[in-house]
């Protein structure tokens, strides 16, 4: 018997005991209902959903599925309960989270189960991944309320937080949002999946243990127009969702104009590069972890395999080779490697995309290995041969398929790296470290992990570039995603969005402005500056450039006497800046210290002309010499802020679980557009051009309509500090007519808008295009002359990303 296994080597069938989580199913008369105001209340639907274990089919419970009414009465709870829980000391929120992290740990057996047989996850992930993290999360936290007085000083809660969960990582996810915005004392309203709502239901179970004030934490179980009616509730200061792009834009689109904050973590197609001189059977086994983990349900899988050509072949057998080795079986068999897909439509859904592959002409290898004869199973799968320009090549599949394809150069392997929509993660394998690290760098995506993958901790920020979303879970980075600053007083709007997100009445926003031709106008008032004869052009690419249209725009003092004309920018100057921006983007790789040394070389040169500045400000606005030259000066100490700050936050090393480094690299985000204020047009254009390029970014800044001029006059200055062609770009014209192309251009990273309410809200809506970042003026204007305000981290926040480089010892 002994001698048949041994030559054998089959494994026995070795279950984890379900037992308990049956038992707490039945406490419950496996029926669920919501969970608000710290009491288990039926839902005013009176309708449920079903619950099942994909590995069997099973039927384990009915939630509730929360109506509108519902929501509000849980939105209620939560307000009413974040008046005490955000004035409680970060000490009493610490000892709060401390006192859940406990909890999970001592039912951490029961919430590995219950998650496994809800998701169909294999026990040994849940057991020793999903469930451990989620402990960590809340220790991490408790820390951080702790110590909220140092971390985020001057900053305050938002207030009641929605939060939107998928169905992969159920637990994970409610920790991921649930901690953060706990211990910075705001209250949640959470939304679990509706495949998989169980975990979170044993939470609140456990949250009743670990003595939480009621309200504090409300769940609603329920489908997608639950979420939606989350998203549209007024009295919500933040929707926090993990999910599709799709419905990520959605989000995007109905909250636009509204005040509410929004951080989205959406979906990806990560590639998984394998160098040459890769260790091979490393990374055979870490496309295991990358594709198979979970069933490659995993938003940072890496599911695009790119790999150097020279070793393709004898690469990719390998791989089939050890696909024959996985084994497909119940979430519960501690032995197996894949478990179940969450549900037989995703199961059709993955089957569908494998059949369109093929048909596209890929090859498919699928194991023949033992699948269960009941279930939701799909065998691991391997495309190879796929074009980069194929749908399997470009969409998330979310499933147990991974595509393959072949690069020849580094380079090529960065462009293909980079050549999807999606910017979530990353895996790089070479022996070489100046080679892996190198395409960390240059690879677009919010985590890297070198000759490694899928690593997560609670300490490193988790979140996307581009079409994979914005803000960040985890870190002190994710902190600030649930905090605003403590003058704000964070006023909420409804958005005039109709509910399917449909933008109703904003057609007509941002159309052309009529041009006017330069003409001569009203005598200028005696000693007004600057003369009347001028006509100052657009600034692109470091040269002043006439307006596409030739057409130019008067400028008039608040006495209606004609100062000047400026340049009457339309759609083409703003594509000529943008494309001049890009040609600037090595201005990302000069050194910090040259940027510091441009931003001091800016204030130097607009020192010299102060007397002239406060001239033309004085003549705009009509405010005194006293106040222009104000003015000025806080432009010149804005000038000094950023070159100070421009060798000063780059990131930092991040201590996490990892043997290693994880280094938070604080990166540029790119082009950003700026439209800016009319209020102290000279100091708020310096407020917000000056973060964004000591971060490395280049702008195309749209200068306050009305009181032009100041951007106009600082082109000699940009033009005698050494900033390089292109860095600064400034189009003057209609600020919503040039903001709308601004941002709906697709190689526009982020668009900042101080202009009007409508404008807020339109720049937030068709931001959603290209899930660029936005910062909008609805909330509160800023006093430019109050430092608080108007300089500082929050700033240069909003000028970077974070990207998380993995590096294992
Ligand atoms: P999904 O977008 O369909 O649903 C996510 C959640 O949103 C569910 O709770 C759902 O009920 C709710 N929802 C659906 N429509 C809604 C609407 N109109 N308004 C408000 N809420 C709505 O996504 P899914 O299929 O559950 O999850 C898979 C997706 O999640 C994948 O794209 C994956 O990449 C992504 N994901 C991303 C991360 C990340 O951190 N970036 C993590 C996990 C999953």
């Amino acid at each position: 018997m002994l001698r048949t296994l041994f030559d054998s080597m089959s494994y026995g069938p070795a279950p984890e005991a379900s037992d308990v989580a049956e038992a707490w199913l039945e406490d419950h008369g496996r029926s669920f209902g919501l969970f608000i105001d710290g009491k288990r209340v039926m839902p005013a639907s009176k309708k449920s959903i079903e619950v099942r274990n994909p590995a069997s089919g099973r039927r384990l419970a009915e939630v509730a599925d929360a109506s509108t009414a519902d929501i509000d009465a849980a939105v209620k709870a939560a307000r009413k309960a974040q008046k005490s829980w955000g004035k409680l000391s970060g000490y009493d929120r610490a000892r709060r989270l401390y006192a859940i992290a406990r909890a999970i740990q001592k039912h951490a057996r029961l919430f590995a189960v219950v998650e496994s047989i809800d998701n169909g996850k294999p026990i040994r992930e849940s057991r020793d991944i999903d469930i451990p993290l989620v402990a960590r999360h809340f220790y991490f936290h408790a820390g951080c309320a702790q110590l909220q007085d140092d971390l985020l000083p001057g900053m305050a809660p938002l207030g009641v937080i929605g939060q939107i969960i998928p169905w992969n990582f159920p637990l994970l996810m409610l920790a991921w949002k649930v901690a953060p915005a706990l211990a910075t004392g705001n209250t949640v309203v959470l939304k679990p999946a509706p495949y998989t709502p169980l975990t979170a239901l044993l939470f609140a179970d456990i949250l009743q243990e670990a003595g939480l004030p009621a309200g504090v934490v409300n769940i609603v179980t329920g489908g997608d127009e639950a979420g939606a009616a989350l998203v549209d509730h007024l009295d919500i200061d933040k929707i926090a969702f993990t999910g599709s792009t799709e419905v990520g834009r959605l989000i995007r689109q109905k909250t636009a104009g509204s005040g509410k904050k929004l951080s989205l973590e959406l979906g990806g197609k990560s590639p998984f590069v394998v160098y040459d001189d890769a260790d091979l059977d490393g990374a055979v086994e870490g496309l295991v972890d990358a594709i198979w983990f979970n069933q490659g349900q995993v938003c940072c899988a890496g599911s695009r395999l790119l790999v150097q050509e020279n070793i393709a072949d004898p690469f990719l057998n390998k791989l089939r080779r050890r696909m024959t080795t996985l084994r497909v079986g119940d979430s519960l068999d501690k032995g197996i490697d894949i478990g179940a897909v969450v549900d037989p439509i995703q199961r059709d859904t993955i089957d569908r995309w494998v059949r369109q592959g093929v048909a596209d002409g890929a090859e498919l290898f699928q194991p023949d290995i033992p699948m269960p004869a009941v279930g939701c199973f799909y065998p691991p799968t391997l495309l190879s041969n796929v074009s980069p320009a194929s749908t399997v090549a470009r969409e998330e599949i979310f499933g147990p398929v991974l595509v393959a394809m072949t690069f020849r150069t580094p380079a090529e392997a960065i462009a293909l790296a980079n050549n999807t929509r999606y910017g979530l993660a990353a895996s790089v394998w070479s022996e070489n470290i100046t080679l892996a690290l190198d395409t960390a760098h240059r690879v677009k995506a919010g985590s890297v992990w070198v000759n490694s993958t899928n690593l997560f901790d609670a300490a490193a920020g988790f979140g996307g570039y581009r079409e994979s979303g914005y803000g960040r879970e985890g870190g002190l980075e994710g902190l600030r995603e649930y905090v605003r600053p403590a003058w704000q007083t964070h006023k909420k709007t409804a958005s005039t969005a109709t509910t399917n997100g449909a933008d109703p009445a904003g057609r007509a926003w941002g159309a052309a402005v009529a041009g006017r031709p330069a003409r001569a106008g009203s005598p200028a008032k005696a000693g007004a500056t600057p003369a009347i004869d001028r006509t100052a052009k657009l600034y692109i690419g470091g040269k002043q450039a006439r307006p596409d249209g030739a057409y130019s725009r008067a400028v008039l003092g608040p006495d209606g006497v004609l100062l000047g004309q400026v340049g009457e920018g339309n759609r083409k100057d703003i594509r000529n800046a943008v494309e001049a921006a890009h040609q600037a983007r090595g201005w990302a790789d000069r050194s910090p210290h040259h940027r510091a040394q441009v931003l001091f070389y800016l204030a130097e040169n607009l020192a010299v002309r102060t007397d002239e500045f406060a001239g033309t400000l004085c003549a705009m606005t009509g405010c005194s010499e006293k106040e222009a030259r104000r003015e000025v000066d806080l432009s010149l100490q804005r000038l000094f802020t950023y070159a100070a700050w421009a060798d000063k936050f780059g990131g930092s090393v991040q201590e996490t679980t990892l043997q290693g480094f994880v280094v938070a690299q604080h990166e540029s985000l790119g082009v950003i557009g700026i439209a800016c204020p009319d209020e102290r047009p000279l100091l708020a254009m310096v407020s917000l051009v000056a973060p964004a390029i000591a971060r490395g970014n280049c702008v195309v800044v749209v200068p306050s309509p009305a009181h032009p001029l100041a951007a106009t006059d600082f082109y000699q200055v940009l033009d005698t500090s050494d900033v390089p062609g292109g860095v600064v770009n400034i189009v003057t014209g209609d600020r919503d007519h040039l903001t709308k192309t601004l941002v709906e251009h697709d190689d526009v990273d982020a668009m900042w808008y101080f202009g009007d309410a409508e404008g807020s809200r339109q720049v937030e809506y068709r931001s959603a295009a290209n899930m660029k970042r936005t910062w909008v003026s609805h909330v509160q204007p800023i006093d430019w002359t109050a430092k608080e305000q108007a300089e500082g981290p929050a700033f240069l926040y909003a000028s970077l990303q974070v990207k998380n480089i993995w590096i294992p010892l």
